[in-house]
């Protein structure tokens, strides 16, 4: 195996681009040392991104926000400017692991384990974030829900990696939020989770919305139906009960021993319509 830790992304993009065999990109390797220890995966090479300064950063821009891939989910949870405008994103972030994984993690390896339950892509997906990839043809920007295309596969192509993920400018008046079940109070992989991005006009009414859920099918889910029940509403019961059921009708998810179907089902609605309710009220909405 080879090991390589380039200090540009284009060195990083080269040395993928050209590898024979199986590469991987190493972000803060809580998953990916985990499977080569455990003997699923044998890399033929290995790219650390870590030394690559563009990535290790975190900008604010007119256009919104750009975290850089090989930014530690500590990290974002210590950025104030962040947590203000999308607490959703970093909640989520933090709640990956244990103080110890999120000192290394970050979001765009969460995203990139494709795992159905990976605690970062709902919350993303329900803020419009998209990924910045980079490769041998050059950049392109993909929406965060189009990066995985099935447990443990992504739509990334040889030679491309994730340099960020651009979070867009926040609209005033608008809020996100993610929550998840898991049977344990920390460290354990979701069972569901839902993420939730409003904004409301100035009387309170819903204006724009997303709705993401997680661990209820082979990818993260947009649900269209479920923000739709909700846009144009002051999210009153009768809003949040159709929330609940579009999130419940779209699920398709497995039985397995941390959650039956039914189970999942119907966990599905209720934190999306708690999730609604903390993202509705951080949007300023009463
Ligand atoms: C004890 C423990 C607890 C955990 N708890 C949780 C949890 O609560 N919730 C949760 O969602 N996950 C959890 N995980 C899984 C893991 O920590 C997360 O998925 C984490 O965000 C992965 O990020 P990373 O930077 O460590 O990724 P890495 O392990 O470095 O990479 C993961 C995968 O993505 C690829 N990759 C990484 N970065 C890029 C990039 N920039 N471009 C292209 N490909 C890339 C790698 O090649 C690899 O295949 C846990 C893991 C452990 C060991």
């Amino acid at each position: 195996m080879e090991y390589a830790a380039p200090e540009t992304t284009k060195a990083a993009v080269s040395l993928l681009a050209k590898a024979k065999g199986s590469a991987y990109v190493l972000a803060g390797g809580s998953d990916l040392l985990v499977r080569m220890r455990g003997g699923f995966v044998e890399p033929d090479l290995v790219v650390d991104i870590k030394r690559i300064k563009a990535m290790r950063e975190v900008k604010k821009t007119a256009s919104g926000y750009t975290i850089g891939a090989a930014v530690s989910c500590a990290e974002l949870g210590e950025n104030k400017a962040l947590a203000k405008a999308w607490p959703g994103v970093v909640e989520a972030a933090n709640l990956i692991g244990s103080k110890q994984i999120q000192g290394r993690c970050t979001m765009a390896g969460n995203m990139c384990n494709a795992s159905p339950a990976a605690d970062s892509v709902p919350a993303l997906v329900a803020a419009g974030a998209k990924a910045v990839i980079q490769g041998p043809k050059g950049k392109r920007l993909v929406p965060v829900e189009q990066v995985a295309i099935g447990p443990g596969k992504t739509s990334l192509k040889k030679g491309e990696l994730v340099e960020a993920l651009a979070l867009p400018a926040r609209k005033p008046r608008s809020g996100d939020a993610y929550l998840r079940f898991i049977p344990r109070t920390e460290m354990d992989i979701a069972v569901v989770s839902a993420g939730v991005n409003v904004t409301i006009d100035a009387k309170g009414v819903i204006t724009e919305a997303r709705v993401a859920l997680g661990a209820v099918a082979p990818t993260v889910l947009l649900v269209a139906a479920a923000a739709k029940a909700i846009i144009g509403t002051k999210l009153d019961d009768a809003a949040l009960e159709k929330l609940g059921e579009a999130a419940s009708a779209a699920c398709r998810p497995i039985d397995d021993k941390r959650g039956t179907v039914e189970f999942r089902v119907k966990v599905a609605a209720v934190l999306a319509k708690r999730a609604a309710k903390i993202a509705y009220k951080r949007a300023g909405g009463k």
